[in-house]
């Protein structure tokens, strides 16, 4: 399968050249996508000059990185423009940018010119306490500069039959974070209200809260027991709060109405987020067998349709995984098919007031997609400023998942233009 023949032809353009290509993208959006599409490799003085009291180090995440090992090195970075870089530390022989400290500063380098003075992120106060169980409240929650992210589950059932998504780790990444740092299989409800309780005396810090695991398709109907799960948590998290709703977002599989109604109404849920990961029919099927078999591509959409109906207009999004529709071997060939294509289905979406956000896609080596190649620098930049523009022609905010609340994707970055 292939969206068109034609191969990219030339040199791919240079971090320079894509800025003056862009003159409408901000310079650091565009050195943030590199950086992202590139990995970060932190040299032996960048890292001696951490300071463990005050910076983040990396916590459990529910997908793993593109060095597959858990040291504790800086969680991510931060531009000097408030812009989050969410990047994985990547082997130095791949290529990727150099985190450095020179003269009292972190900066990023390429190619042994400094970039740019970064930042790396301020470790939260609730990091070093635990719950009344035992456990480090930095394994009940992952932090960004500005949200919260909660992984209640390593598992996805789409691996039991061995139909997980190509480009994912979850499973892999979730037995080495069990067998090297202990982390629990499965959060309970008890331990995630401690450790939001404990999160939000940090005043003014946090804006939102992110749910996040794996399809769970067992239940009387299928992904009963995923909504059942989540309906814990969120009501444990709701505890601690004087309103019925707060700043969340679940990201989670494609519900029907009845399940998608139970979120909204029984907790304080307030955005729903469900991934199609690529915006292809053909290419779902194969990059995303478990999603094909037990949901389908066209029945997926019809259930994100639907959730705007429950969660309104500009608080439904599907995440993809933007690139992955250039991978070997059925992948479009041609970037400029790819992103047309992605964008015209994006358009549909948007249409009927859902919002599409995408992630870099890095090929992670404990995928099946592990050795390929994400697509040019340019492509990023053009998807994120499609998507972008998309959001400004059908008037669809992103307030929930922006920069302020996420700080992970480019797209949404780019609604600080606005
Ligand atoms: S749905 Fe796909 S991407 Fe998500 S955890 Fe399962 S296999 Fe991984």
């Amino acid at each position: 399968m292939s969206g068109g023949t034609e191969l990219v032809q030339g040199k791919e353009l240079s971090y320079q050249e894509v800025v003056e290509k862009y003159p409408e993208i901000p310079r650091l959006i565009i050195l943030k996508i590199d950086v992202q599409r590139r990995g970060v490799h932190y040299t032996e003085k960048a890292l001696n000059n951490i300071d463990e009291s005050l910076h983040q180090l990396r916590s459990p995440y529910i997908f793993g990185a593109r060095d597959s090992k858990l040291t504790p090195v800086p969680e991510s970075l931060l531009l000097r423009d408030g812009t989050s870089i969410i990047v994985d530390p990547t082997p130095a022989e791949q290529n990727p940018y150099i985190v450095d400290f020179v003269e009292g500063r972190f900066v990023l380098v390429d190619k042994e010119e400094v970039l740019e003075e970064v930042d790396l992120w301020q470790k939260p106060k609730f990091y070093d306490k635990k719950t009344s169980s035992g456990i480090a409240m930095s394994h009940i929650i992952s932090a960004r500069p500005q949200r919260l992210n909660i992984f209640q589950s390593g598992f996805c059932h789409f691996w039991a039959n061995d139909k997980g998504c190509r480009y994912c780790d979850i499973v892999s990444h979730f037995k080495q974070q069990r067998s090297e740092l202990g982390i629990p299989s499965k959060l309970t409800p008890q331990d995630v209200s401690e450790a939001i309780k404990e999160a939000l005396k940090e005043e003014g810090r946090f804006t939102g809260i992110c749910l996040t695991s794996g399809s769970d398709t067992r239940g009387e109907e299928a992904f009963d027991q995923e909504v059942d799960f989540y309906l814990e948590i969120l009501q444990a998290i709701g505890e601690n709060f004087a309103t019925k709703k707060f700043p969340s977002q679940l990201i989670a599989t494609a519900f029907n109405e009845k399940q998608l109604a139970r979120l909204y109404e029984e907790t304080g849920l307030m955005s729903y987020t469900s991934d199609l990961e690529v915006l292809n029919e053909q290419l779902f099927n194969w990059i995303c067998p478990g999603k094909a078999e037990w949901i389908g591509y066209q029945e997926w959409k019809n259930r994100l349709i639907r959730a705007v109906d429950i969660f309104g207009r500009g608080f439904v999004s599907t995440g993809i995984v933007g690139g992955v529709e250039t991978a070997k071997p059925y992948g479009f060939t041609d970037e400029n098919e790819a992103l047309k294509s992605t964008l015209e289905e994006a358009e549909y979406l948007a249409s009927k007031g859902v919002n599409t956000v995408y992630i870099v896609w890095v090929p992670k080596p404990g995928s099946s997609f592990k050795g390929q190649k994400n697509p040019s620098l340019d492509y990023f930049v053009g998807l994120a400023k499609g998507l972008h523009e998309l959001r400004i022609k059908y008037s669809l905010p992103i307030d929930y998942d922006d920069y302020r609340r996420c700080g992970n994707h480019p797209d949404t970055d780019l609604s600080r233009l606005l």
